[in-house]
């Protein structure tokens, strides 16, 4: 028996768009940035959790605001080596990421930083049979709340570790369809 109900916002959801820091892997201090692979630490059961969205038929695609390479910590070279052995690691164990878009660039420089669209957009236009519609969107910040919320696309709020949560995160969860205490969870809970 399927636990999501034809009412839930999570009924029809064929793409997942996830976060990556603090989603997939845990999020570094405040201030700091995962400048190269050695400081990439999955979650726990992140990797089980990608794997049971591809034997769900899902796409998955990161979407994820890269600020560090703006301010000069680490190349655009430097975060595409991190997603290449990112998911070399997923493949290891069985996960697949289909798509990863990244924003390199400093606050209120573009449309791509979160909350700004055009990541989502870009994917859209990738995947032409993913539309807000049928896509969630599973963030640990408010910037990835108010994301979906621009594009009508429902969301899940990872409340993660509290010692470590960012300005926002009252509002954000507020914002969003739902909350999950981790990936894991919420795709247990809310997708599978
Ligand atoms: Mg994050
Ligand atoms: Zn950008």
């Amino acid at each position: 028996m399927n636990a999501v109900s034809a009412k839930s916002p999570f009924h029809n959801i064929d793409y997942v768009f996830l976060d990556r820091d603090g989603v997939i892997n845990q999020k570094p201090p405040e201030g700091e940035y995962i400048s190269c692979w050695d400081r990439f630490h999955f979650l726990p059961l992140a990797e089980a959790a990608i794997a049971g969205l591809n034997r769900s038929g899902r796409r998955i695609i990161v979407v994820t605001n890269q600020r560090g390479v703006a301010l000069g910590l680490y190349s655009e070279a430097g975060v595409q080596s991190v997603h290449i052995a990112m998911r070399h690691h997923l493949a290891a164990h069985g996960a697949r990421i289909d798509a990863v878009y990244y924003c390199p660039h400093d606050k209120n420089q573009c449309d791509c930083r979160k909350p700004g669209t055009a990541m989502f957009e870009q994917a859209f236009h990738d995947f032409p049979g993913a539309s807000a519609a049928n896509s969630v969107m599973i963030g640990d910040s408010l910037s990835d709340i108010e994301a979906a919320r621009r594009l009508h696309m429902p969301s899940i709020f990872i409340e993660g570790d509290p010692e470590k949560q960012k300005p926002g995160a009252e509002k954000a969860a507020l914002l969003a369809d739902a909350t999950a205490s981790s990936l894991a969870e919420a795709v247990r809970r809310y997708l599978i």
